[in-house]
């Protein structure tokens, strides 16, 4: 068996062990003659697996007791519309930053349900910056702060949580969650989709700060509805059980690699070397500004595009996988999430190299 490097942005590459540990137990779980797939949400065993993963997510993200966790369905553009549903509270205004494709869509849909107020924007640099926290138009009347930790497709990552008063702040943390130290405190709500640092796509992670619940739209869909899902222990309908396994398996893998800041420490080296080989070949560059780059999610333009095909092939007969950026962008994208071994980033700048070289 040969595995490759997976550069994909989402489904990503998962830990090794996970998958080999999944195989193991793919028939007989802890010697119950089943596999997760097949329990019933409701028994003893499955209710096993809900537990461990709610108390490990606890545990590496630190969460406060007055915060209560979801395991969603629906993806992170579920939330796109839950979160003025259920956190509007009567008002009709709430604030939201625009840093790039991820927080566009986010806002399309909040519109449905408010008015948006832009508090901020980098559309006019092709998102490849942050507005400075003093040029915020921030609304304090308004239910609260939506902004992208880090844009997937524009590769911008805020470095800094955006000091905004009292206003709960709202985060898709889809492409950053689990790769460092957070404080959970400095959120109001905290979403991500499962398939980029928790596991196969499927789930959705949501973190909300207990005062925030109750006030939610009269027409949200029970489904949609925190406190709803709160109330159920998030089984208001069947939970993608077998998602829910698979994540708690890699929150297990995190926990053996030594939780968030040693997970935080590899990130940080896998990306700098890569950012450094950019900045420092003639070839390939990097849009972004050095303040606000992305250690998840790396665009790399090449000089001259006639050479976007040739790279690619020679890319993939390597076995490096899913590099073609993303059209919003163009060039190539290596998404290096806490699952892509720092020897598959080595191997990655080694290969960019020996391509620049030759051509
Ligand atoms: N937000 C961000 C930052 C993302 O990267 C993505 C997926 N790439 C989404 C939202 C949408 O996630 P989903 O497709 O799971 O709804």
């Amino acid at each position: 068996m040969s595995r490759i490097y997976n550069f994909s942005a989402g489904p990503s590459t998962l830990p090794e062990e996970v998958l080999i540990q999944a195989r193991e137990e793919m028939l007989d779980w802890q010697r119950t003659g089943m596999s997760v797939m097949e329990m019933s949400h409701r028994g003893k065993q499955f209710l096993k697996v809900a537990e461990q993963l709610s108390a490990d997510l606890i545990e590496l993200l630190n969460i406060p007791a007055n915060y209560k966790v979801l395991f969603l369905q629906g993806g992170a553009t579920a939330q796109f519309a839950m979160i003025p549903l259920n956190l509007l509270a009567g008002k009709q205004t709430a604030n939201y930053v625009l840093t790039g494709a991820w927080s566009k869509k986010a806002i399309k849909e909040a519109k449905k349900y408010c008015q948006v107020k832009i508090a901020a924007s980098s559309e006019q640099d092709n998102f490849t910056s942050i507005p400075a926290l003093n040029t915020w138009e921030v609304d304090q009347q308004a239910a609260y702060l939506h902004y992208t930790p880090n844009e997937t497709i524009h590769g911008v990552e805020f470095h800094e949580v955006p000091e905004v008063g009292q206003l709960p702040l709202v985060v898709d943390m889809s492409s950053n969650i689990l790769s460092k130290q957070i404080d959970v405190n400095q959120y109001g709500l905290i979403y991500a989709g499962s398939q980029k640092n928790m596991g196969p796509a499927g789930l959705t992670v949501v973190i909300v700060r207990e005062d925030l619940l109750g006030s939610a739209d009269a027409k949200t869909p029970s489904v949609f509805e925190y406190s709803e899902q709160i109330a159920s222990d998030s089984m208001l309908n069947t939970p993608a059980t077998y998602n829910w396994y698979l994540v708690g398996l890699v929150l297990q893998w995190l926990k053996r690699q030594g939780g968030l800041s040693a997970i935080e420490q590899i990130n940080s080296r896998k990306s700098t070397k890569l950012y450094q080989a950019i900045d420092e070949s003639s070839l390939y560059s990097n849009p972004v500004n050095t303040n606000c780059r992305s250690r998840m999610n790396i665009p790399f333009i090449l000089g001259d595009a006639s050479l976007n095909s040739a790279f690619l092939q020679q890319a993939q007969e390597n076995g490096f996988e899913a590099l073609k950026g993303h059209r919003a962008v163009g060039g190539m994208r290596a998404s290096i999430y806490n699952a892509m071994p720092e020897q598959g980033v080595d191997a990655l700048i080694q290969f960019m190299a020996e391509f620049e070289r030759t051509h």
